[in-house]
């Protein structure tokens, strides 16, 4: 087993989600450049910024009961840090650096960590108000979701398009970020469009970055014609659980307010506007999942179908967060989720579905499709060569996209900055 984790980074990502690490007491994270470990993150992250080898930014439990169990603990030796899973070292790891800006406040006197935060090597913005699932007379929040214990401790509740724009700015020039991602719950009135459209159109006009919107579906769907033609390069549908009577159970709010089916049709709807233009535009529709929560055939279903219609699926790994409904449930079990996220790779390469493509885009807080190759013996050599080529243009576009940001007087990265691995 050490052998294997030694060799295989996607393994080793998949393990540290499902057991998380003791961090040992020789490590000082923050006075070594580290990110502090914060509660928000879209419900699921709670853990320790971290690079495995091959490059594979992650997010280890350290918080949760189970990860106190964990063989693998975290330590700082001669100022590096090392990985070990039952006293032998397995890998070297490094700090997910913490940008200078993450000790600054905005203009309006804002920490501007409750503006937005890095997630891997791209700019997360949970915006506005907390999900109204939790607010609301029923409290019908999903069961494994901690947004609502976590909204006013590391985020803001209100946060201006110019404090946004200050942020992203510093995470450009700073952070070298490429992608702006947006994350709202659910709101009455279908409102989190209204509310997200100013920040992408002045984030579009002013740096050209590529932005992403996860939000509840939309009750009128030609909305995303819109995004579309905004120039919005990916909308994510959180849908969590394809077995629908676990849907029901675990994702209450959800299931009264759209319904199982509706997330399938508007993932099904959106991955259909990527043959619309603008062209330039890159666009990626996804099914988003959480592996742990139903048995991993029906993952693997959730996974052929996302695919089948064109949409790339994101597959989280539950994690029991503190405070939540599910803080006592046992975490997944590696050897279970192996297969699925096997599938996860082979069904995105069998479908020529565009993963990997964006330039400096790590995340830390799922494995993608394209880091699950080590856990496949199949090979797809002409779908690699072709998305190799495409990552290419991509970048290519993009970089004369940002110089002419830069020309207009807009934030440029400094040298050095981006790409860190
Ligand atoms: S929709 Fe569910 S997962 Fe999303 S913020 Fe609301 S309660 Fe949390």
């Amino acid at each position: 087993m050490i052998d294997a984790l030694r060799t295989n980074p996607a393994l080793l990502k998949l393990d540290l989600y499902c057991r998380g690490a003791v961090l040992d007491e020789s490590c000082y994270v923050e006075q070594d450049g580290g990110r502090k470990i914060l509660r928000t993150r879209a419900g699921l992250g709670s853990g320790l910024e971290l690079i495995l080898p091959g490059g594979l930014w992650t997010n280890v439990p350290v918080s949760e009961p189970f990860a106190r169990r964990s063989p693998y603990a975290i330590h700082r030796q001669d100022g590096r840090y090392l990985l070990r899973h039952g006293g032998r070292d397995v890998a070297p790891v490094a700090l997910s650096p913490r940008p200078a800006w993450y000790d600054r406040a905005t203009a309006s006197g804002k920490p501007m960590t409750r503006v937005g935060t890095l997630q891997g090597t791209y700019l997360g913005v949970y915006q506005a108000k907390v999900c109204e699932y939790w607010t609301g007379p029923l409290k019908e929040n999903c069961k494994f979701c901690s947004v609502g214990l976590n909204l006013g401790v590391d985020d803001a509740d209100e946060k201006s398009v110019d404090e946004v724009m200050e942020v992203v700015r510093a995470a450009r020039r700073e952070s070298g970020i490429t992608y702006v991602d947006f994350n709202t719950g659910h709101y009455d009135g279908d409102t989190y469009l209204d509310i997200l459209e100013p920040y992408i159109r002045r984030i579009k006009k002013e740096l050209g970055l590529l932005v992403g919107v996860q939000t509840p579906p939309h009750r009128d769907l030609k909305r995303y014609d819109g995004l579309r033609e905004m120039g919005v390069n990916r909308v994510s549908f959180c849908f969590e659980i394809f077995d629908p009577a676990i849907f029901r159970e675990l994702c209450p709010g959800k299931h009264r307010e759209y319904g199982l089916d509706y997330y399938l049709e508007a993932v099904r709807y959106c991955a259909a506007l990527g043959r619309r233009g603008p062209r330039h535009e890159p666009w990626v529709t996804n099914g988003e999942i959480i592996a742990g929560l139903e048995p991993p055939e029906s993952s693997i279903r959730a996974i052929d179908w996302i695919t089948s219609v064109g949409a790339i699926p994101t597959v989280c790994v539950f994690r029991p967060l503190v405070g939540t409904d599910l803080e006592a449930a046992e975490p997944p079990n590696t050897e279970q989720l192996v297969p699925v996220f096997r599938r996860l790779y082979e069904a995105c390469m069998e479908r020529g579905l565009p993963v990997g493509c964006a330039p400096n885009v790590h995340v830390s807080l799922v494995l993608l499709p394209e880091e699950c190759r080590s856990l496949s013996r199949r090979r797809f050599p002409w779908q690699t060569l072709k998305l190799k080529a495409m990552a290419k243009a991509l970048r290519f576009g993009l970089e004369r996209r940002f110089a002419a940001a830069a020309g207009m007087g807009s934030a440029s990265p400094s040298a050095g900055s981006a790409e860190r691995s």
